[in-house]
Parts: structure tokens; C-alpha cells; sequence
């Protein structure tokens, strides 16, 4: 089965000028989430992981699965305001202006061996702040996996100190 038959293209969302990769008909259909998980923890392998952290929101479908299959625990990485209790927070840069992402400080013990998981890697700037967020609960990271990498928008420069995986590449 191909995974990409499973992406629908949206041109022009949220804005013009960006083709979305919507993951929806993915989640619609079991046997390819299936295979995406099963490739997933092939790549992983045997490789000890303590927690996985999911990206909010399309982060955590995945997330959840393979910390599940794992027998790891799940973190969710929010923005800011939606975790209860006490955060780290760290900002970074939008093609215009910033945003910040939040991690519950408790969520993580030093020493512990991280997952982190979003659906798409594109320029890295999300996922460079959530191993900034990682590392500053004394975490460590043994890979950054995604569904899809938009190859042409050069993500993996942000994350050079991790090893990526990612299913699909554009
Ligand atoms: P970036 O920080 O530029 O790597 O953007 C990654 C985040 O934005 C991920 O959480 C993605 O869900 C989302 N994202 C960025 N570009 C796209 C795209 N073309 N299609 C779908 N999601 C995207």
C-alpha cells in the first residue's frame, strides 16, 4: 500500500501560496494507519524510549499509537494556555511574527529517552522549539519522527543534532 495515495493536497490553506498536506483520509482508513505505525516502530527498533511527545493537534494521533505500542508514556506539547498545571514555554519564529508551544515540566524525568512525533516536518521551526522544551526538562532525544517532509523547505537544518525519520518526502 502507498502511504501518499492516503494525503489529499490542499492548495492555497490556510493561505495562499501553501499546499496543505491533509492527513485526514489517512486517519480514515485502518490498514494505512496501520502500515504507517508498523513502519514507524520498524525504524525504531529496539532503541529503549521512555516518552513520546506529540505536537498539537495532528501530532497526537500518531503520538498516542506509538507511545501505546512502545510502552511509553505520552506527552502532548500545546500552545500556550491549554496546560493546567506548571510549564516550560518556549517561542519561536513564523514567517511572520512568533509563536510558543508549552510542555507540562513534570511530564519529563531527566535522563528519559524521548520520541518526538508531528505530522509534518516542513520548515523545523516547530519541532526545534519542542527539543529546546524537551532538553529543558532534561530529556533526551533519540529521534524526531514525522508522516510526511516537505524535503524543499530544508526542516532537518533546525534539528541537525537529532535523527530524523519521516514516511513520506515531498
Ligand atoms: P514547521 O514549523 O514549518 O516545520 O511547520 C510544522 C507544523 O506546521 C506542523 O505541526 C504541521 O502540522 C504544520 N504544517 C506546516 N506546513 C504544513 C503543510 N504544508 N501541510 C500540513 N501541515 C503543515
Amino acid at each position: 500500500m502507498e502511504l501518499k495515495e492516503f494525503v489529499r493536497d490542499i492548495p492555497d490553506f490556510p493561505k495562499k501560496g501553501v499546499i496543505y498536506k491533509d492527513i485526514t483520509p489517512l486517519l480514515l482508513a485502518p490498514k494505512a494507519v496501520n502500515q504507517a505505525l508498523e513502519q514507524f516502530l520498524e525504524n525504531i527498533g529496539q532503541q529503549p524510549i521512555d516518552k513520546v511527545v506529540g505536537i498539537e493537534s495532528r501530532g497526537f494521533f500518531f503520538a498516542t499509537l506509538l507511545a501505546q505500542r512502545l510502552d511509553a508514556g505520552f506527552i502532548p506539547v500545546r500552545k500556550p494556555g491549554k496546560l493546567p498545571a506548571s510549564t516550560h514555554a518556549q517561542e519561536y519564529e513564523l514567517e511572520y511574527g512568533s509563536d510558543t508551544l508549552e510542555i507540562h515540566k513534570d511530564a519529563i524525568q531527566p535522563g528519559d529517552k524521548v520520541l518526538l512525533h508531528d505530522d509534518v516536518l516542513a520548515t523545523g521551526g516547530t519541532a526545534a522549539a519542542t527539543c529546546k522544551l524537551i532538553e529543558k526538562c532534561g530529556g533526551e532525544i533519540v529521534l524526531c519522527n514525522f508522516l510526511i517532509e516537505l524535503d524543499f523547505l530544508r526542516g532537518q537544518e533546525q534539528l541537525k543534532a537529532c535523527t530524523v525519520h519521516s514516511l513520506m518526502h515531498y
